[in-house]
């Protein structure tokens, strides 16, 4: 290996063992950029002018004009249309100017001409790499295969394995390249990167580099990436800061920055280095849709208080702001006591009614449909109105997101994603059993097909995902270990779980510490405590499927008494079910159809308490509940409904009344409150709702303006007139 270098040690960059895809003619303008000698533009630019129109994108694309490159790289391909190169070097352009997709099918292409070439299958684990997909590893290895002297495929399995929290595998990929090649600058700034992890302030890796090349600002964009992915944003933002003063020109390093900063709600700084970097025409998705929201962030409202900053959308901060500032409270008094840590200074949360704002705030992030994302002490989430009603549990969500905050400001944002999303999940039913996601499908296949990962490889389920379930099944496990770990060790060893994070402890130091056990030995008894809870759903998983859509036959059918039998006969398998298409709501109208509403009164109960989220379901219940005269139940199942949605004027109306019938006028108030906010048909019957609240609080001056408000709404309203004539005669 070393033998070759020494012979190729003229053109800086390794030949590999397959013809390389950059032509010959771009080799020596390649050779000077990556020395970071500034005449490499002027290399380029002399190939501009070559008739091989795959040379003159080559010099096109180095002076950075992609537009022409892309016209030449086209030229190219029609007079080459058998040779994969010209292929991969246009995918490796579209991927330099962030279009995956193209980049994508061009290495495809170029595969499907030659399909152990080298460069193509590197260009597609590095697409996968970029979007976090778990094949990038396996190309990058298929890739070595057919050129053990690729070196950049070992630079892409470096990254990939530190994105996974595997520091030891990253160094020994690293190590590989740069045996390959020692100026492999890409693999020096993964081991100097994994040096800076470990809070050391310099590298010897990264003097390395900068010896190789003393403008590779890159070294610390790559380190960057890395503190960020990790949730250690303000150590990210100084790591970007680094990378621009070695490298002023690094526009993706400079947009990036940007989107932190204004994540960590620095949003004037944020929108000096977007814009810059927008201006100099780095105008990827990122830094559009970010200075996007900047401008949109005028629309919104901010409330505070001591230690909460709320940031609602102005055209629903009313209706929001009651439910959201209660729980918002509730939650961080709650963690307080729980994690035994005060925070330092107030939460800011974000809600979003646009899901596309919203969206803006998680870039970059891996992980599947996201309703909320914590950056430090800023927590961004979707509003209830953004999405289908009952889709979600908008106060589950909050919950979840503020443990976040204290995970990562008790572990100085050391704690592995695995764990912190575990106690996120866990807290999220332990602040009420029917909140927090359910078995699901993909769980439930997990468990069967025996795919659930190793406490210590954990981190992969959420980084680098290898099916479409396996983040949200991720989710669940690591949700499961934390019960496991509560009803077996107690709470507090979750505490001190936390503690050895910050205090750098890797994942199995903190299991043989706290557990006195392997880590393969706490996932063999983790497994053996999880088998029982799940056993029965998983063996008869696939019947309850085939016979739940029979009873879903026989509810369109009509056929009650099949539906009622059959629908009895499986409930118990899968009892977890509660969404779209539940045996519980097919059960109720079996029994409503047969006119025995308390029978379906009891399936609908198990229903909410299992967790069902359905506002017409739970609105059934609740009336269900009041026409039995059970007016504390059907009140607290609309209070449920709030915690799910808000939007919906039927409920507040009702639970306004039944507040007021039992004497909870704060409930009532805030109720009938609402109901005005959603501009309802018949105003005045809400306007005289929250009068006779006001009138039960002891408010006389603010019922009377109510009664006004609702007689101004229905002149000729009888039951105002009379409250009006009452609320006077007692003056
Ligand atoms: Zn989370």
């Amino acid at each position: 290996m070393r033998k070759l270098l020494a012979l190729v040690s003229f053109a800086v960059l390794p030949l590999s063992a397959q013809a390389p895809a950059t032509p010959a003619e771009a080799l020596p303008c390649e050779a000077l950029r990556h020395k970071g000698n500034p005449t490499y533009k002027a290399c380029y630019q002399r190939l501009t002018s070559a008739t091989d129109p795959a040379v003159r994108a080559e010099g096109l694309w180095g002076v950075g004009d992609y537009r022409s490159a892309n016209d030449a790289f086209r030229d190219a391909l029609k007079l080459r249309p058998k040779d994969p190169a010209p292929r991969v070097r246009w995918g490796r352009m579209y991927l330099d100017h962030w279009q995956a997709g193209e980049a994508r099918d061009l290495f495809k292409e170029a595969v499907a001409l030659k399909e152990d070439y080298a460069p193509a299958l590197l260009g597609m684990g590095l697409v996968a790499g970029e979007q976090f997909e778990s094949q990038a590893i396996k190309n990058a290895e298929k890739a070595l295969q057919s050129d053990p002297k690729l070196y950049e495929a070992h630079e892409l399995i470096a990254r990939v394995q530190l994105e996974d929290g595997s520091p030891e595998k990253a160094a020994a990929a690293a190590r590989k390249a740069l045996e390959i090649y020692p100026e492999a600058l890409d693999a020096l700034a993964v081991l100097g990167t994994i040096d800076l992890l470990d809070d050391k302030k310099e590298s010897p890796w990264m003097t390395r580099a900068l010896a190789i090349n003393p403008g590779y600002g890159n070294a610390y964009a790559i380190a960057a990436h890395f503190f960020i992915i990790t949730r250690r944003y303000e150590e990210g933002i100084a790591q970007y800061r680094r990378a621009l003063e070695l490298d002023p020109s690094l526009q993706g390093a400079r947009s990036d920055m940007g989107v932190n900063l204004m994540r960590l709600g620095q949003e004037d700084e944020a929108r000096k280095h977007l814009e810059q970097a927008y201006a100099a025409g780095y105008q990827n998705p990122e830094t559009v849709n970010s200075l996007r929201l900047l401008d949109s962030m005028k629309d919104y409202v901010t409330f505070k208080t001591p230690t909460t900053i709320l940031v609602l959308h102005k055209k629903e901060a009313a209706l929001l702001r009651p439910y959201f500032q209660a729980e918002f409270d509730r939650a961080l008094a709650t963690y307080e006591k729980k994690y035994k840590f005060k925070l330092k200074k107030p939460v800011q949360l974000e809600v979003y009614p646009n899901h596309e704002d919203f969206a803006v705030r998680t870039l970059g992030m891996p992980g599947l449909g996201a309703l909320g994302v914590t950056f430090g002490y800023t927590v961004a989430m979707d509003s209830p109105s953004g999405r289908k009603p009952g889709q979600w549990h908008w106060a589950s969500t909050m919950w979840h997101e503020l443990s976040h905050v204290y995970a990562l400001e008790i572990t100085g944002h050391r704690v592995p994603r695995w764990f912190t999303e575990g106690l996120a999940v866990y807290e999220e039913t332990a602040a009420a059993p029917d909140w927090g996601d359910r078995l699901d499908p993909g769980a439930i296949d997990a468990i069967k097909k025996k795919t659930l990962l190793p406490v210590t490889e954990l981190d992969r389920g959420f980084m680098h995902p290898t099916g479409p379930n396996q983040v949200m099944v991720s989710y669940f496990q690591g949700g499961k270990i934390c019960n496991f770990i509560d009803q077996k060790w107690g709470y507090d060893k979750m505490i001190a779980m936390l503690h050895d994070f910050a205090a750098k402890m890797t994942v199995p130091e903190v299991i043989e510490k706290e557990f006195q056990m392997k880590p393969e030995e706490f996932d063999r008894q983790f497994l053996a405590w999880l088998e029982p809870q799940t056993a029965k759903t998983v063996s008869s998983y696939d019947d309850w499927r085939k016979r739940i859509k029979g009873v879903s036959d026989s509810v369109k059918a009509k056929k009650w008494d099949d539906v009622i039998k059959e629908g009895e006969a499986i409930r118990d398998s899968y009892s977890e079910y509660v969404e779209m298409g539940n045996v519980y709501d097919f059960l109720a109208q079996a029994w409503l159809a047969k006119g025995d509403k308390a029978k379906a009164t009891k399936e609908l109960e198990t229903y909410s308490r299992i967790g069902g989220r359905d506002p017409e379901t739970l609105k059934q219940l609740s009336a269900l509940q009041t026409e039995q005269g059970r007016k504390k139940e059907a009140a607290a199942t609309l209070e449920r409904l709030n915690l799910i949605y808000l939007e919906d004027e039927a409920a507040h109306s009702r639970l306004g009344a039944l507040d007021l019938d039992l004497g909870n006028s704060a409930g009532a108030i805030r109720e009938y409150q609402s109901v005005l906010q959603l501009k309802p048909l018949d105003p005045a019957a809400a306007h005289l709702g929250l009068a006779v609240a006001f009138k039960t609080a002891n408010r006389p001056d603010d019922a009377r303006e109510e009664v006004i408000s609702a007689l101004e709404a229905a002149p000729g309203y009888k039951p105002a007139q009379k409250l009006l004539l009452e609320l006077s005669g007692k003056e």
